[in-house]
């Protein structure tokens, strides 16, 4: 990755600084915004817009990269990608075809990453609620590690995995209270957070572990937070603390086999400072490295959100009193990180020539009926026309599987582009769709 922009404080990136950090993508006179070897003008006329556009190239890269930086710290790891971020079938199975196992956080998604070809060798199941229908499917499919959340959730795992016959391998999550620095919403490891064990009650736990039926405890893990972007500290203290932990449990004779550090790492939509994994990888390897232990990574959004872009069209552009107005066909429905967490994307023209226009300030609004539904605020650019397309960058992750169908908005197709092809692998949702499954009562008439 490239060093961070020098900006000021005021000024957005200009389209090329944000294309340079992206070389999946690439802007050409003629052809416009290119996503790999293909135009994105060209899936929006063929497949129609909004769509979500993933490049399997930079989902390779990226899942390459993060494993070089373990690697290259001597560390020993494995990789379980975080699917609640990215669940389409297509883009796990190339994080699979590169050794990529899963971190799943429900039922659905243990059966989406198995139909998507990764193995249960390879699967983590982390989630502060799960049922016992999930925990008995979990054990069915004998999937690599259980992270637990609770002593209660251990027991109903013990109680569970006896009757099967089974046992169970099971981390506890522990919450290492330490702020993480990012947006309240997604901040996972204070103590004031639903997530994990207090670090104080971690050991007490892991050793009722060891003496509960159908139990192997096998590790600790933790996962302070996620888009993570302010340095390493809150790692190294989170993983530091582990560490200890792991002492005294081995002091006790409580053997430890693997240390789940999480996920967390932060991507730049604009112009963050972008923690690299092999800072991460170095503040792993300081704190955690002399227990000479195999460690596991949890990464969603690094790996996957820069990967995508969603492509909207421009219904119309409408001169408002105090603003000029961008409408364009893609609303908080598709891509909710804007209205949510008042995220900041990037919105760059698909035509070439427009992306050399002159620019002005533009609120780029969707058609839904909240003012929420804005995607940016004084926004530089061009004047558009409609059918013009734009790119709203950095929507591989946290961008469809948050995507809802309010107002009735069929969801977005998912196009997989790779090198020189590009295919839908998932259809667009129909209007008839959004009509399946209801009934109305036979008392309501007809
Ligand atoms: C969401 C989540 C992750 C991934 O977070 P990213 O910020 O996308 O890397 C990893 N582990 C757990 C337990 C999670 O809930």
């Amino acid at each position: 990755m490239a060093a961070p922009l020098a900006l000021t404080d005021t000024a957005d990136p200009s389209f090329a600084e944000l294309l340079a950090l992206r070389p999946h993508l690439t802007l050409h006179a003629m052809d416009g915004l290119v996503m790999e070897d293909v135009p994105l003008a060209r899936i929006a006329a063929e497949v129609g817009t909004p769509v979500w556009v993933y490049s399997a190239g930079a989902l390779r890269r990226r899942a390459r990269a993060l494993k070089a930086a373990l690697t290259d710290a001597g560390l020993t790891a494995t990789i379980h990608f975080a699917m609640k971020c990215n669940d389409n079938l297509s883009v796990l199975r190339v994080l699979a075809a590169e050794g990529l196992g899963a971190d799943v956080v429900s039922e659905g998604e243990l059966r989406i990453s198995r139909a998507a070809g990764i193995p249960a060798s390879g699967i983590v199941f982390s989630g502060v609620g799960k049922t016992a229908d999930e925990i008995r499917h979990a054990l069915a499919e004998d999937i690599f590690q259980i992270n637990a959340e609770s002593v209660e959730e251990i027991e109903v795992i013990s109680a569970i995995a006896s009757a099967m016959g089974r046992t169970a391998r099971v981390a506890i999550r522990v919450n290492p209270d330490v702020d993480a620095k990012t947006h309240a919403k997604i901040t996972t490891g204070k103590s004031e957070n639903k997530f994990g064990v207090a670090i104080g009650d971690a050991m007490e736990i892991y050793a009722r572990m060891a003496t509960m039926p159908g139990i192997e405890p096998i590790g600790i893990a933790t996962h302070i937070g996620s888009q993570i972007t302010a340095g390493m500290s809150a790692y190294r203290a989170a993983y530091a603390r582990l560490a200890e932990m792991v002492k005294a449990l081995r002091l006790q004779g409580l053997p430890v086999q693997r240390v789940d550090c999480g996920g967390g790492l932060g991507i730049p939509y604009r112009d963050e400072p972008a923690p690299s994994p092999e800072a991460l990888a170095g503040a792993i390897r300081a704190t955690l490295g002399e227990l000479g232990l195999p460690v596991m990574m949890e990464p969603g959004r690094w790996i996957a959100g820069p990967a995508g872009v969603l492509l909207a069209s421009v219904v119309l552009q409408k001169q408002g009193a105090a603003h000029r107005f961008v409408v364009v066909d893609a609303a908080m429905n598709d891509l909710v990180r804007p209205a949510m967490y008042e995220a900041w994307h990037g919105i760059v023209p698909v035509s070439g020539a427009r992306a050399v226009a002159p620019l002005s300030p533009a609120e780029v609004v969707g058609p839904v009926c909240e003012s929420g539904d804005t995607f940016a605020r004084g926004r530089l650019l061009p004047m558009l026309e409609t059918g013009d397309a734009v790119a709203f960058l950095d929507a591989g992750a946290y961008g469809a599987v948050m995507s809802s169908t309010y107002n009735a908005r069929p969801l977005a197709a998912e196009v997989l582009v790779d090198g020189a092809r590009f295919a839908v692998v998932r259809q667009r949702q129909t209007h008839d769709a959004l009509l399946h499954g209801q009934h109305v009562p036979a008392w309501l008439g007809t």
